[in-house]
């Protein structure tokens, strides 16, 4: 990267077009250095709406599933072979440790690859059959089928600063495969990373004109252009999910919309879990705490442990959370960076304050660390913060609150009805994890949690040292949750490619029916 700041265009209808003046400037969050800036001002959206529409989804739709896997492998292989350049983007422009930036570049490649591999084995088909066909009439000649066919609009995704690529590549994986254009809305902060990305996709000229556009800055008067054949997928705040959820033209013409938003996600001790599953539950929430400096939708906010076990629970945390050097993410020994913007650290504090008016805070806090070199007033750290709350069901802010993060709050519990209940109040959450020996616990959880979580992780000692993670969304596995975050539904294998397609009925005789099914991949 030179000195001067890079100005990101937009590659819309075809050619990288630069909007007026400068909407957001770009900051390293270590630094307060200006690295780019973008701006959307200006440009013609529907414009680029109509030519995707026109020219990305006829071309993709002209391909078989299997064929489309090529192309979203070959981006893979794109996107691999620049790699070290997008590790230095995330360092500089979102305060990722190599860590940090491997769990969104290497998340996003993955998806890709994971996408590529399931839409080869889907073959020649252009159609899903989701039924197999019923009979509807006395004459057996006379039936239906349940068809998903793809829709003709574009995939318009939207996305959080948190996660630059594997927030693009989830969903671009996922509606290309589908034979659905893709126009690609990062977040403006942190752009840097999808604009790099996109623009080696384009430039290796391995997808069709018209397949993937990239829009760098506001998202201005984007939704006014949107019609009833395009989806939008978005992942970000609930506020502006409530925005676009409101929007006249997205009300008037009923488009459908997935929203992924913001979540309190608990972990949960066990009543009497053995020490391994303890252990198993320290490791998981101090990761989590620190991982991207707890910037992930899916990490863990509230820690559930029984109220005999919650001061050895803090005890072990702190003693966890003191080995985590924070810095500048260029050195090698540094364990957790900033966060993303100096606003984003002022919400965090925003948050903590929030919940410690009923809480203990034992570590960290809603002021900024200091730290060797690093001027506190251009960066935007947040020390890894831990509070505690003496009585769960009274302190509401912890249950309503998203502290956007490295920070979480143990929560004592005095029977498992009143865990249960004490989870549920964070209105419908992505993933909670539990740990513990009993199965029967573990059934009952799942029994308790499940209506209100998109995702539960069991931990139990035997896979302490090998499950995925509490935070880390794996493709095959449903990414979603209901209520506050969003009643999305994203990947989980073929599933996500619902989001993409129109489920219809086709009711005819029994030989047109065969001849579609032919062209259709039975999913049951
Ligand atoms: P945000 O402020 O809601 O922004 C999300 C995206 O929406 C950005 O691209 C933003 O563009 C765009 N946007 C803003 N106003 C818009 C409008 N009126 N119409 C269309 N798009 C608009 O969220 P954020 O601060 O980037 O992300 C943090 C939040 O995302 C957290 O609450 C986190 O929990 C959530 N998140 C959820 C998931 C999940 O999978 N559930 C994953 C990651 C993050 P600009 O940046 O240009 O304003």
């Amino acid at each position: 990267m030179s000195d001067a700041p890079e100005i990101l265009e937009s590659y819309l209808n075809g050619a990288w077009r630069r909007g007026e003046g400068v909407e957001t400037e770009l900051v390293d969050p270590v630094h307060g250095t200006v690295l780019a800036t973008a701006s959307a001002r200006g440009l013609d959206l529907k414009a680029a709406l109509d030519s995707a529409r026109k020219h990305g989804g006829p071309a993709l739709r002209a391909l078989s599933f299997a064929e489309r896997a090529k192309l979203i492998g070959a981006v893979a292989d794109v996107l691999i072979a620049n790699r070290a350049k997008y590790e230095a983007i995330a360092v500089a422009n979102s305060g990722n440790t190599k860590i940090d930036a491997a769990i969104d570049i290497d998340g996003g490649i993955g998806t890709l690859k994971y996408y590529a591999r399931l839409g080869g084995s889907l073959g020649g088909a252009t159609f899903l059959l989701d039924e197999k066909p019923v009979r509807l009439a006395k004459a057996e000649n006379f039936q239906a089928i349940h068809l998903l066919a793809p829709r003709h609009g574009v995939a318009v995704c939207i996305n959080a600063f948190n996660f630059p690529s594997w927030g693009l590549w989830e969903k671009a994986a996922v509606a290309l495969l589908a034979g659905v254009p893709v126009l690609a809305k990062p977040a403006s902060s942190t752009a840097l990373l999808t604009h790099a990305m996109v623009r080696d996709v384009i430039a290796a000229k391995v997808l069709p004109e018209g397949a993937i556009g990239l829009l760098c800055g506001g998202a201005g008067n984007l939704l006014d252009g949107v019609t009833a054949e395009d989806v939008i997928a978005f992942t970000g705040s609930s506020e502006t999910a409530a925005r676009i959820l409101k929007h006249p033209n997205i009300l008037a013409r009923g488009v459908h919309v997935n929203i992924e938003a913001d979540s309190v996600n608990a972990a949960l001790l066990a009543p009497g879990a053995s020490d391994a599953a303890f252990d198993a539950f320290v490791k998981e929430v101090g990761r989590e705490m620190t991982v991207k400096a707890g910037q992930k939708c899916t990490a863990i906010r509230r820690v559930f442990a029984p109220a005999d076990r919650a001061g050895v629970v803090a005890e072990a945390l702190l003693a966890r959370l003191k080995k985590t050097t924070l810095g500048d993410p260029r050195d090698e020994s540094v364990r957790m960076g900033p966060l993303v913007t100096r606003a984003q650290q002022a919400a965090a504090f925003d948050g903590i304050g929030k919940i410690a008016n009923n809480a203990q805070v034992l570590t960290g806090g809603a002021t900024a660390p200091s730290i060797d070199g690093i001027d506190p007033t251009k960066s935007a750290f947040v020390a890894p913060t831990l509070m505690r709350v003496a009585d769960g069901a009274g302190a509401d802010a912890v249950h309503d609150t998203e502290v956007f993060g490295p920070a979480a709050t143990i929560v004592p519990y005095q029977s498992e009805d009143e865990a249960f209940a004490l989870i549920t109040r964070g209105g419908g959450s992505l993933v909670a994890s539990v740990y513990g020996d009993d199965h029967a616990f573990f059934a009952r959880a799942v029994a308790a949690l499940g209506p209100s979580h998109g995702r539960l992780l069991m931990v139990e000692p035997s896979i302490a040292d090998a499950h995925t993670g509490h935070g880390i969304v794996m493709p095959q596995c449903h990414h979603g949750g209901p209520g506050r975050a969003g009643n999305g539904e994203e990947l989980g294998g073929l599933h996500g490619l619902r989001l993409y397609h129109q489920r219809l009925a086709v009711q005819g005789s029994m030989n047109l029916l065969a001849a579609l099914q032919a062209k259709a991949y039975a999913l049951h």
